[in-house]
This record gives structure tokens, sequence and C-alpha cells, in this order.
């Protein structure tokens, strides 16, 4: 069976990048695997943004022999031209997408520092982009987890699960069982 692999974007805690294995895991059925790390970023990196074009990686996210979808991982604010920063891209046609930790943390706005909150979102980010390189579209379902958010409080009123007729279309399409 071909994997989803997880590759990180420069430097990303083992322990995030565990969580998200394992939350892909079991959302998808699919064997997940922590990939060689990518460590050239400077070519997506815009001086006057001081952001790094989304884009940029999901060029560089060329998939081996047992991979069936590559997830890009980074830690760095990412934007596409015409938007302040995304939390993350896809790009159905290449099979790959690309999530940022950087606006997940709690610390980021002056709050604790808050773990679990942290972990939660990234799976919601991580499982959300793949799922629209499974296909999917957004969701006009609030809490499942292909529905838009461009702020927190949207990421967080959501779940990390599939709404039942997202879950139809996965199943119909052959994604999961
Ligand atoms: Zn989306
Ligand atoms: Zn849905």
């Amino acid at each position: 069976m071909k994997k989803i692999a997880l590759r990180p974007i420069g430097n990303i805690d083992p322990w995030i990048l565990e969580g998200l294995s394992q939350a892909l895991g079991a959302t998808f059925g699919k064997a997940v695997k922590i990939a060689m790390p990518l460590k050239e970023l400077n070519h997506a990196y815009d001086p006057r943004r001081n952001q790094y074009r989304s884009t940029a990686f999901l060029d560089a996210m060329s998939m081996v022999e047992d991979e069936e979808r590559a997830l890009g991982v980074c830690d760095i604010d990412l934007y596409v031209p015409g938007l302040n920063f995304v939390f993350g891209e896809a790009d159905p046609r290449r099979k790959s997408a690309v999530i940022s930790l950087y606006r997940l943390r709690q610390e980021r706005y002056g709050l604790p520092r808050e773990e679990r909150l942290f972990a939660e979102r990234a799976a919601k980010e991580a499982i959300h982009e793949l799922g629209h390189t499974y296909g999917l579209g957004h969701c006009g379902d609030e809490s499942c987890v292909m529905h838009f958010s461009n702020s927190l409080p949207e990421t967080d009123r959501k779940r990390a699960l599939f709404c039942e007729s997202c879950n139809r279309k996965l199943k119909k399409d052959g994604v999961i069982r």
C-alpha cells in the first residue's frame, strides 16, 4: 500500500510530526511515513513581506515510488499572492500540500501555551489540505474539517473529522473504506 509522506520543511519538532502522523493514519486509514526534511527554504522567501510563498514548496514536494501523497509541514509564515497569509495550500494535480504551524500557537497571540490545542489545530489543517488533494472542495458544514477557515476561531469551531457528506465522497472515490 502506498503511503502518505510527511515532509518536514526546515526544523520541525518531532513530537508534532508524530502527532500528525497518527492523526492522518487514523483519518485516512493509510500508512504515514516521516520523510527526509526539505532543507532549502530560501527560494521561497520574499524579503519584502518577510514571508514564504507556499506554492514554491508545493513545487518541491516531489514524491518517490512508495508515496501517494506528500504533505509538507513548515514552521514559517506562508502566503500566496493576493492573501495576507495562508494556513496551508493544496494542489490536487500535484497530489501534494503544505501546512504551516506558524500561526497555530496560542503564544503567538500573547496567550498561555496550550500544546493540545496546538496539536489539534495542526491535525485539522493537515487533514483539510490532504482532503483537497483527494478531491474534496470546501464544505458548508461549519463543523466539518473541510470547512474553509482563515482564522483560528473558525479552525477551533470545526472538528478534525469529515462530515457525513465528505466522508461519503471519499468512500465513493475509494480513498477511505
Ligand atoms: Zn481549503
Ligand atoms: Zn464536509
